[in-house]
């Protein structure tokens, strides 16, 4: 059945975080060609985005968020059924500030979950995990969902994570995990789909 964008049950926002390179903003592609960020102002998308975004941060905050790049790039929303709700996902991805650790709280505020990607050919990205739990932990509400992903599973030739390792830090930290790879297409739905529904479980 079709449905227009403005009828849902319900709307998640869910950020994704995790060092540069290790392919946040190709699993959010693959997951939705309908993409565009807020700095292109010839996107038709824009006036969309400022209804959102004022109606996450507020009018006055949404003129600071902006002044302040807290959100450069933000991808509009989908629906995805969940148990006979429709949800709406609205996937928020950043410009490349993780590279200068300049995410400012702006960023996380209303997020519901959260998609934190490493890079299973990059022990790197793996250790700073840690790093990036913490900063959910300061900036994010503490009910956050969060969901690890190991991107890059098609490289299992330059692997230097094991499933392993990626599994038993979930189940130390309480995360669902999956191994994805924006490349092949692999557990990109289900990833997104897993949080949607533990978000659903709770807020419901
Ligand atoms: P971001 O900085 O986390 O947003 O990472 P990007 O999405 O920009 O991806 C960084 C690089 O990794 C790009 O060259 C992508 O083509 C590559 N990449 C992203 N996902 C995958 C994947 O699943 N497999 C492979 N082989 N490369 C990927
Ligand atoms: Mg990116």
């Amino acid at each position: 059945a079709h449905r227009v964008d403005h009828e849902y049950d319900y709307l998640f926002k869910i950020v994704l975080i995790g060092d540069s390179g290790v392919g946040k903003s190709n699993i959010l592609s693959r997951y939705t060609r309908n993409e565009f960020c807020l700095e292109s102002k010839s996107t038709i998308g824009v006036e969309f985005a400022t209804r959102t975004l004022q109606a996450i941060f507020g009018v006055d905050e949404y003129d600071v968020a902006l002044e302040r790049c807290a959100l450069l790039a933000m991808l509009p929303s989908w629906l995805k059924i969940v148990e006979g709700k429709t949800v709406k996902a609205q996937i928020w991805d950043t410009a490349g500030q993780e590279r200068y650790r300049a995410i400012t709280s702006a960023y996380y505020r209303g997020a519901v979950g959260a998609l934190l990607v490493y890079d299973i050919t990059k022990r790197q990205t793996f250790d700073n995990v840690q790093r990036w739990l913490h900063e959910l932990r300061d900036h994010a509400d503490s009910n956050i969902v969060i969901m690890m992903t190991g991107n890059k599973s098609d490289l299992n030739h330059l692997r230097a994570v094991s499933e392993d390792d990626g599994q038993s830090l979930a189940e130390r930290e309480g995360l669902s995990f999956l191994e994805t790879s924006a490349l092949e297409a692999t557990n990109i739905e289900k990833a997104f789909q897993t949080i949607l529904t533990e978000i659903y479980h709770i807020i419901s």
